[in-house]
């Protein structure tokens, strides 16, 4: 059993987690990071890689998936410890003041302090089932991710929803081509300019068809079969059929909550003393819920976790020092 205990330790891997954990390393923390999804990133990885993010300090325009990057480098930079796949279920607190933090598949994991950027919990996408889709896993996608995938390729999208016609639209022209297929006459929750778009796109968008079975060879997608009986040849599926939402569980880790988020003094502080909460997780007046807001807090709750350990140690830190005392 590995019961090596660590400084800090920071629940949810998003934009705010990352940062965490880079600001944590920038005071000498000894960090972990445990994440439930296979990537980093978290809502802008799942929801809108492709997008442009204009509001972000320093960035006068930055895709979600280029951000990510940035910040998920300057987080490895200071390397941090980093666990995905995992999801905490629980956390205890020891005897001595520290905490086991377990999740759901046996990981166990002992921290001085803790850091909750889990923003309103975890998601999933609701699996796609259609005949052959078991076979080609590796070219069914829930997000676009790493959209330079997709160059040259043929894709569909199968959507309903705005999130269908965001992403059609990102891969039209980065794809060869590109086909959205909704099961029914109009895509909810979208914007009439994005709609103005799609008909002015090259998206072959077919409405009131399903598709109805995947082929291919080798384990490789090449054909989409609809229920009219034409055939797409189609390398990658790109499926967004909702999602299925589970909360934070907050509360049964003995932490209060509002509305389903954390509730935090202006030390990023919960109710127990050691846990601290930032990003989409946290809730105080006035918050705002932005990925700038993540990283001011994220400082803010790290140096308040820095001095929970040690309460000499200094109430911030610059990255860049121009003068040093003698
Ligand atoms: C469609 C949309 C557009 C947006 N546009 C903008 C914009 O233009 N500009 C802007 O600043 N903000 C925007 N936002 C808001 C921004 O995305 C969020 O404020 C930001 O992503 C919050 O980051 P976070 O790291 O706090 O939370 P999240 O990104 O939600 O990350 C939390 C992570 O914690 C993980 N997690 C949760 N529970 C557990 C657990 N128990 N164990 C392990 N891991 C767990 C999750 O899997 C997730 O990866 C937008 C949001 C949406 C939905």
């Amino acid at each position: 059993m590995n019961d090596e205990q660590f400084d800090l330790t920071i629940i949810g891997g998003g934009t705010t987690g990352l940062y965490t954990a880079f600001y944590a390393g920038m005071r000498d923390m000894k960090t972990k990071v445990i994440e439930y999804q296979p990537g980093l990133g978290g809502k802008v990885s799942f929801f809108y890689p492709e997008k442009k993010i204009y509001d972000v300090g320093g960035f006068p325009g930055v895709s979600g998936e280029e951000l990510v990057s940035n910040v998920e480098k300057q987080a490895l930079s200071v390397e941090p410890t980093i666990v995905t796949r995992e999801k905490i279920s629980s956390i205890e607190k020891l005897d001595d003041g520290s905490f086991l933090l377990t999740s759901g598949c046996g990981g166990r994991h002992y921290s001085k302090t803790i850091i909750i950027a889990s923003g309103l919990g975890t998601f999933d996408m609701e699996p796609i089932q259609l005949p052959g889709s078991n076979l080609y896993q590796s070219n069914i996608h829930c997000t676009i991710q790493k959209i330079k995938q997709y160059e040259g390729k043929k894709a569909a999208v199968l959507s309903d929803s705005r999130v269908g016609v965001d992403w059609a639209l990102a891969l039209e022209g980065v794809a060869a081509e590109v086909y959205l297929i909704n099961h029914g006459t109009e895509f909810k929750a979208v914007y009439e300019h994005d709609i103005d778009k799609l008909e002015a796109s090259t998206v072959n968008v077919y409405r009131e068809t399903n598709a109805v079975e995947m082929k291919g060879s080798d384990n490789k997608l090449s054909e989409l079969v609809l229920d009219s009986g034409k055939r797409l040849e189609v390398n990658d599926l790109l499926v967004y059929q909702g999602l299925k939402i589970e909360k934070g569980k907050y509360e049964k880790w003995g932490i209060t909550t509002e509305k389903g988020r954390i509730p935090v003094g202006e030390d990023m502080s919960t109710n127990i003393d050691g846990i601290f909460a930032a990003g989409d997780a946290a809730i105080y007046p006035h918050k705002t819920m932005l990925i700038a807001s993540g990283f001011s807090e994220a400082m803010t709750a790290v140096n308040s976790a820095k001095q929970a350990i040690d309460p000499k140690a200094k109430s911030q830190v610059y990255s860049t020092v121009i003068y040093k005392h003698s």
